[in-house]
């Protein structure tokens, strides 16, 4: 009996030294800071100040200097050991006043609000009739020049689903829908908002004019609204509407990326990243997009710091600036940290909201698979199951997978997410407390598990990179 227990001892470490697994006691310790954080209020306190004291923060606004003034109060007051600022440049855009109206024949005012990163209509607004589209790809189809100075109307509705793989078909008409009705000689364009309510409350987000194209201005309808313009346009294709829209690109601005660390005992030159994104859109209080990421990642970090027990690597979470138009700070952050790029053991960004966290994946070496499973056995007590092993990681993390960085995905429950998606609505009543402790409970095991790893996750691992929706 002993002859055998020593040598299934002997058997274990020697698996365990070749697929470099982590000690069993931290597994322990990391399954106590799980049922800590379940007990924990500090992720709701986190969101609350921010979504109180700051609230909107847009790229470039005035929300949004504030809202780095307070992430580095709040590391500070959090106990983190070492708080960094990283300055961020891009385009600043603004948003001063915006309306619809149908002029005839059915006179009523629209609810809209212009996509980010769209041009000014002329003053008094663009009065044109409305040509109504089912899709992105039934208004490429007709012939270029064909539209005569119309608005195009695009009314396809966003699947809802779990994962939210409904955005992506769904978004490419926000993204790219201004381009395809200038080329066919629209002077406008609209869409249905991507979004899965019914409420009357336009999703905003960010457009993008390609080059020699004409820039035409672009806004999104509420559901309700798109729903009403489209039987209008069943009755007679000739509706007239009058779109007005102040905004556009005022010059330059500079916001900053806010680092907290909690420094490593035995490698603080090796980081595990975790974090969410800074900015919100203008028209809510950016609660679940993503002050919820900001939120549960400084709890997880907290939660740790505060339990006593000692990471080996620091584990930093980053507070990128303006994601929403176009991932300046994970682009400058990638840019800053080159150098040490890997020394980046590996990253998750929480940017889907607060729903629970239902499955966990990763993109590692198949070395460190065997760790990925024993983060997995921690997890799993948290409804958490396993996914595959090509994790996108969050779209802050975009430049630094690309980089070789490995990245891990704690897939939220997204069920609801895209009701509040850049709205008035994304506000702090829509984030059910208990669902945030799960997620920060997951990221706490995720976080002090990945910096006691023995190994690494790899780098550079030669996957083909996937682009994050
Ligand atoms: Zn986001």
């Amino acid at each position: 009996m002993r002859c055998l227990f020593i040598i299934m001892t002997l058997f274990i470490s020697a698996l365990q030294a070749q697929t470099e697994l982590i000690a069993s006691d931290e597994l322990v310790l990391a399954g106590e800071l799980r049922d800590a954080a379940l007990k924990d209020g500090t992720g709701y306190e986190i969101l609350e100040s921010l979504t109180t004291e700051v609230g909107p923060r847009m790229g470039g606004s005035p929300g949004d200097a504030k809202a780095v003034i307070w992430a580095k109060k709040k590391f500070e007051s959090l106990g983190f050991d070492r708080v960094i600022t990283e300055p961020v440049n891009f385009p600043k855009w603004d948003r001063l006043n915006e309306s619809a109206r149908v002029i005839s024949p059915f006179p009523q005012n629209l609810t809209i609000t212009a996509l980010g990163g769209s041009i000014a209509t002329p003053e008094g607004g663009l009065t044109a009739k409305v040509v109504e589209f089912s899709t992105l790809a039934e208004l490429m189809e007709v012939p270029d020049n064909s539209l005569n100075g119309a608005i195009a109307y695009i009314s396809n509705r966003m699947e809802r689903t779990r994962d939210g793989s409904g955005y992506g078909p769904a978004v490419a008409a926000r993204s790219g829908g201004a381009n395809a009705a200038a080329s066919k000689g629209a002077s406008a364009v609209l869409i249905r908002s991507i979004g899965t309510d019914s409420d009357r409350l336009p999703h905003t987000g960010m457009m993008r004019y390609v080059d020699d194209i004409t820039k035409i201005p672009a806004a999104a309808l509420s559901n309700p609204d798109a729903d009403l313009l489209s039987s209008m346009l069943r009755r007679t294709d000739e509706v007239t509407l009058n779109l007005l829209l102040s905004v556009g690109f005022v010059g330059k601005a500079t916001s900053y990326n806010v680092i907290g660390d909690i420094v490593g005992t035995e490698r603080p030159e090796e980081y595990i990243v975790i974090g969410g994104h800074l900015d919100s859109w203008d028209l809510g209080t950016g609660a679940v997009d993503d002050g919820a990421g900001c939120a549960i990642t400084m709890a997880a970090a907290t939660l740790i710091k505060q339990s006593g027990l000692k990471p080996k690597r620091t584990i930093r979470v980053v507070l990128y600036a303006n994601e929403e138009q176009g991932l300046y700070g994970a682009r400058a952050y990638h840019e800053a940290h080159k150098a040490e790029m890997k020394r980046h053991i590996i990253g998750a960004e929480s940017d889907f909201g607060a729903g629970r966290v239902y499955r966990f994946s990763s993109r590692v070496k198949p070395g460190a698979l065997g760790a990925i499973d024993q983060i997995n056995q921690v997890l799993a007590p948290l409804g958490i199951s396993r996914g595959d092993n090509n994790a996108g990681g969050g779209p802050d993390l975009i430049p630094m997978r690309a980089a070789g960085m490995a990245v891990a995905t704690l897939h939220q429950d997204g069920t609801d997410y895209f009701d509040l998606h850049h709205t008035a609505n994304d506000t702090l009543d829509k984030v059910d407390p208990e669902a945030l402790k799960q997620n920060i409970a997951a990221y706490a095991v995720f976080a002090y598990l990945s910096a006691q790893h023995p190994g690494d996750f790899g780098f550079d691992l030669g996957l083909e990179n996937q682009q994050e929706n």
